[in-house]
């Protein structure tokens, strides 16, 4: 499932692909994950140009001259291809089955397309007005996002105060509390601060906090230079998986060796997720 470094990756190559580009068309097989339809996207978006994309937890938001907005959401498994004529016949768009399951296409003056292909159908599309954006429900019950400035040392430590009488692994994957965390970077990030994800979250010490503030960022900051990951099925708008799983120290790691002191990597069972750490390295 795409994570916070997945969707901003797409958002950064779409705002350098699409940006000053016109829609002239949009065409669905998939009727029921377009909002409100596909024939109200159609005539919403004829002749609107791209002014700008940004990305609202694992949203990805497309705006237009003509003050709607492009609302997507990937969900399990969908992901956004960028074709033009030059790269329209590139084995990443025709020989990698992932990007094969295309169910809705925009089409801009220039012939380029932008598509969407999704093999378990749960990803969605939705024009709004631009204003409108933030008051979709799935955006305005999000917490701080996990990248932005307000997260502070301070910050985690009063929501822990508040809000972490619980496993410091559940209250990292709460998206209304922080957004963007998902269930590869939680074990990343518990890694690279020393912490155990089964400690309850009240427990984290002031150079703890500190310490977590910094490795979320690191982890997603990197996973996001490096293209995310493709855990399955993820592939950037070329069409191409992320370069992130290398850097991986715990995640899906169960019965290796702890790249910093040897010791056996394990896993447990935290709700429906894995979560993975290092027995020595994490306390
Ligand atoms: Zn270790």
């Amino acid at each position: 499932m795409p994570e916070l470094p997945e969707v901003q990756t797409v958002v950064t190559q779409l705002g350098q692909k699409l940006v000053g580009k016109t829609l002239i068309g949009f065409w669905s097989d998939w009727d029921r994950k377009t909002l409100p339809s596909s024939t109200a996207i159609l005539c919403g978006i004829q002749g609107a140009v791209v002014c700008g994309t940004r990305r609202m937890g694992k949203h990805i938001v497309i705006d237009l001259s003509n003050e709607h907005s492009l609302v997507i959401h990937l969900k399990m498994t969908g992901h956004l291809l960028y074709k033009t004529n030059e790269n329209r016949m590139s084995r990443a768009f025709t020989e990698d089955r992932y990007n094969g399951y295309i169910h809705h296409i925009f089409t801009f003056s220039d012939t380029s397309t932008l598509e969407f292909s999704d093999m378990r159908k749960f990803g969605w599309v939705r024009l709004v007005e631009t204003s409108e954006v933030e008051q979709l429900p799935s955006i305005s019950a999000l917490g701080v996002d996990a990248l932005s400035s307000q997260l502070t040392p301070t910050f985690l430590g009063e929501l822990l105060i508040k809000r972490g009488r619980r496993t410091i692994g559940d209250f990292l994957l709460d998206q209304s509390l922080i957004a963007g965390i998902g269930n590869i970077y939680r074990s990343e990030a518990l890694f690279l601060s020393g912490v155990r994800p089964d400690r309850l979250g009240v427990t984290l010490t002031v150079p703890e906090q500190a310490k977590l503030t910094r490795a979320i960022r690191r982890v997603l900051g990197q996973a996001s230079r490096l293209g995310g990951m493709s855990d399955g099925d993820f592939r950037d708008t070329n069409g191409l998986p992320g370069r992130f799983e290398k850097n991986l120290f715990v995640y899906g790691r169960t019965g290796q060796a702890c790249q910093k002191c040897d010791t056996i990597i394990q896993r447990m069972k935290m709700g429906q997720r894995s979560v993975f750490f290092c027995p020595h390295c994490q306390a």
